[in-house]
């Protein structure tokens, strides 16, 4: 009796060992699905805020950095992990640490706009709201920043630009009121200052005139809404029209203009293409040297692109200007251009014309040896 007893314990007990064993295993494994699943939300979390544009930041109610997502790291060119750390620590800021510091449940902070001074300058829009929990007490700060820096250097670039223009347009125009006051005033009865003034009020209403052309021109290239007229063009006949349309002023100053080019066929706006050429060697006349010579050439690079150049023989560009003579109303000599009627925005039209067409365009020169202008242009096929 005693001995069956002992069998039945024995048999219950291996079974109750079992039963301990799978339960404990059953937990183990419902543990381990609910960190996998937790890990699983962690990692779509993170790849969610990883690919979001805005930087985000998310700081404990202690102020210290729980996350700080790749768009924030790039922003701030943070190179090591800032969990733990608070704002101070881990960015040296202190105007943003104190502007997260203001955030409360009640007060959100929008909008509000941060300058990096630095190598290179930035702009930061900075947003902040408090995390509450259920009883409305604060658990933390959520923090998005955004890029502003290209809209900063556009807005700049812009306000530039009007103030630029208002130059450019108020010294022709004051110029003309000035003479016209002052033939009034009685100088028209003199006849050879009347001539005189009237010739100079004649040129600066011409300038005005070139100046809207141009902006005009700029303002419609800017704007991406006219579309380039590409046909297939033969290149040695159009710059001879370029060259027959500039002679007159090129015998004025006894410079020899030259169509080096060999036999091509270019894809390319006929119209846009006349521009480029007329203002390259526009320009190579205006700045060359009396008696000089200007001449038109090009290479074949490969069997897509050609490359064109148009080079002078006078004082040339300094190194430091090469770049810049391209950029809008930028001259070496102010008086220069203004007194052979320029508008300092011819060079940069012919940078929109070849970048329009897929090329490319730059300026070589050896001061006292000549300028040299090249651009690529795409064969046709
Ligand atoms: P601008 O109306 O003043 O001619 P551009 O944009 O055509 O304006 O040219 C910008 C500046 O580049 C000119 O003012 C001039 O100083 C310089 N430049 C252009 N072409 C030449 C050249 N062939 N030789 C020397 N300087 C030049």
């Amino acid at each position: 009796m005693a001995l069956a007893a002992g069998v039945v314990h024995l048999r219950w007990r291996r079974a109750f060992l079992r039963a301990q064993e799978t339960s404990r295993d059953a937990i183990e494994q419902l543990k381990e699905s609910q960190e996998h699943a937790a890990r699983q939300v962690q990692t779509q979390q993170e790849a969610l805020f990883n690919s979001m544009i805005e930087g985000l930041l998310l700081l404990d109610e202690h102020g210290r950095i729980q996350l700080a997502n790749r768009a924030f790291s790039d922003l701030f060119g943070l190179t090591t992990p800032v969990r733990g750390k608070t704002i101070v620590e881990a960015l040296r800021l202190t105007e943003l640490a104190a502007l997260v510091e203001s955030v409360t449940p009640q007060e959100q902070l929008l909008g509000h706009e941060l300058r990096l001074a630095g190598l290179s300058e930035r702009w930061l829009q900075i947003n902040a709201a408090a995390i509450s929990d259920a009883n409305g007490k604060q658990r933390g700060t959520v923090l998005v920043v955004h890029d502003l820096t290209r809209l900063k250097q556009l807005e700049r670039a812009r306000q530039e630009f009007v103030a630029n223009v208002s130059h450019e347009l108020r010294t022709p125009l004051s110029l003309i009121k000035g003479y016209v006051e002052t033939l009034l005033d009685g100088a028209k009865d003199n006849p050879e200052v009347e001539t005189k003034f009237l010739q100079t009020i004649q040129r600066n209403s011409e300038r005005l005139q070139f100046l809207i052309e141009d902006l005009l021109t700029i303002s419609e290239l800017e704007s991406g809404r006219i579309r380039m007229n590409l046909q297939n063009l033969a290149l040695r006949p159009m710059v001879e029209k370029a060259l027959g349309d500039l002679s007159a002023r090129a015998r004025t100053k006894r410079v020899t203009l030259t169509n080096h080019l060999p036999e091509v066929t270019v894809r390319a706006d006929a119209d846009r293409l006349q521009q480029v050429f007329g203002n390259l060697v526009d320009n190579a006349i205006k700045y060359g040297r009396l008696e000089g010579s200007v001449t038109v050439s090009g290479n074949t690079l490969n069997d897509d692109t050609f490359e064109v150049c148009v080079q002078d023989d006078g004082p040339g560009i300094p190194a430091e200007a090469l770049e810049r003579v391209f950029e809008r109303f930028y001259r070496v000599d102010k008086a220069r251009s203004r007194e052979q009627g320029g508008t300092g925005l011819g060079l940069s039209i012919v940078k929109h014309i070849v970048q329009s067409h897929g090329g490319r365009v730059w300026a070589k020169s050896e001061p006292g040896k000549g300028a040299a202008f090249f651009f690529t242009l795409s064969r046709a096929e």
